[in-house]
């Protein structure tokens, strides 16, 4: 199949065949749809940034910015340019660029393949795709619960029926730095303990510390002085008030104070959407409220929460719960054969597709009876038959592929009689 000739996509990165890309058509039309029933409207951003803007955005000192972007300067002018390694950011900058913050509040969306250099295994790749969705300009515990609530019925609709929610509050600036403090003077006590990222971040972002997925930390990690103990009333009330709604909504929560999320623009709500049936890759969709970040990305501060959901891991899960691959449809098979024929099967072609019927028209000649076992593997519900005989009558053969009588009808009658058999 492949040799050292051959070339093959960067590791990490898939291609989806048609077979499978019915499947992520059907999903996007499924979630355009529960977005718009929420109001969020779409925004379609640059797949390339400059590199300032995630280093900004996202932290330095995170795995993202430190190990997992694609970064290049451009070949011709040197600028430092990143691909996309989540949506948030760039949805920030667009929004401010173009003026969309100050005067109503926004709720945006935006779906494509985002790029990290991670390790690929499953439900793991280098170049993978979300949808997310950004609430720009609200400040109130309700649109962070109502964000919530959406999810809650995207896996409704999509029959996910064990996808848990974990919570937590990152409170806000003030108690972040006095909790801060003490995770330092904390870890600083078991030095010993700390793999070689944690030691690296002790001083730096030891936050970070609390996301690590090494296993021989962890005890250590849930010992660490919390933050909860940390919290203002403010940014009490506010959670507090999340998780009412949420309770008024029958919707199941786990508080995890571990939860602190692997960007650092996160303060108050975040949350994550997990499944165990994804083994290590178990978040199908996670975000949170991030009020700092309008501000650090240079506009004047202003409250904002979103989250994004990864398809594959999404798609992965549908397939195992044996979802049935959509397959696109085609209504007409055109056969034909000699040239008066084939000029007819073109124009009927057409004239069917105005008829917003779905037609396949032969192409590359062969007999009839090779051009019909074609029609019989397309899946069309109707075969139309023309040959110079019909041609020069102006008509055609029309053949219900489930059994039925051939007909032959005049070409203006054809889309009536195509479409009684297809209803
Ligand atoms: P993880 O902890 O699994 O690395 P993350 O916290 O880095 O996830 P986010 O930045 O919050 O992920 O991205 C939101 C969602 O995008 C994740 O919950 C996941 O479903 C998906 N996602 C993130 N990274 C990848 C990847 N490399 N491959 C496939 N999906 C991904
Ligand atoms: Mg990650």
């Amino acid at each position: 199949m492949s040799d050292s000739n051959t070339l093959q996509a960067v590791r990490g990165m898939n291609d989806i065949l048609p077979d499978e890309a019915e499947l992520w058509l059907w999903f996007e039309d499924v979630v355009r749809d529960w977005l718009h029933s929420y109001g969020y409207r779409n925004i379609r951003m640059p797949l390339v940034e400059p590199t300032a803007l995630f280093k900004r955005a996202i932290g330095e000192v995170t795995d993202i910015v430190e190990k997992e972007m694609y970064s290049f300067a451009d070949a011709l002018n040197g600028d430092h340019l990143t691909l996309r390694p989540e949506g948030t950011a760039s949805c920030v900058r667009a929004a401010l660029q173009h003026n969309l913050l100050y005067n109503a509040p926004q709720r945006l969306y935006y779906s494509g393949p985002m790029f990290r250099h991670e390790r690929p295994q499953k439900g793991r790749y280098r170049q993978f795709h979300q949808f997310g969705v950004e609430a720009l300009g609200f400040a109130g515990p309700d649109i962070d619960a109502e964000q919530i609530l959406m999810c809650a019925r995207l896996w409704r609709k999509l029959g996910l029926h064990d996808v848990t929610l974990q919570l937590n509050t990152l409170g806000d600036t003030a108690s972040r730095h006095r909790h801060r403090a003490k995770l330092i003077g904390y870890f600083e006590q078991h030095l010993d303990m700390l793999d070689a990222d944690a030691t690296r971040r002790l001083h730096s972002n030891p936050l970070r510390i609390l996301d690590s997925k090494n296993p021989a930390m962890q005890e250590l990690i849930s010992a660490a002085p919390r933050l909860a103990d940390e919290l203002e009333d403010d940014a009490l009330s506010h959670f507090d008030e999340v998780q009412a709604i949420l309770r008024r909504h029958d919707v199941a929560f786990e508080i995890n104070p571990q939860l602190v999320r692997g960007l650092d623009y996160y303060n108050r709500t975040v949350f994550e959407w997990v499944t165990t049936r994804l083994g290590a890759q178990g978040t199908i969709c996670a975000g949170g409220r991030y009020d700092g970040l309008v501000e650090q990305v240079g506009g004047k501060s202003t409250p904002a929460t979103g989250f994004a959901m990864g398809v594959e891991r999404l798609l992965a899960l549908l397939q195992e719960d044996g979802m049935a691959l959509p397959k696109a449809e085609v209504d007409v098979y055109v056969v034909h054969q000699g040239e008066l024929a084939s000029r007819l099967a073109s124009v009927v072609a057409e004239q069917l597709r105005d008829d917003r019927l779905r037609v396949l028209l032969h192409c590359g000649g062969g007999s009839f009876k090779s051009q019909m076992k074609k029609a019989d593997a397309s899946g069309a519900a109707v075969a139309v038959v023309i040959g110079d005989d019909e041609a020069q009558a102006n008509e055609v053969s029309v053949k219900p592929m489930q059994g039925g009588e051939q007909q032959r009808v005049s070409v203006q009658n054809l889309a009536a009689t195509v479409n009684g058999i297809i209803k």
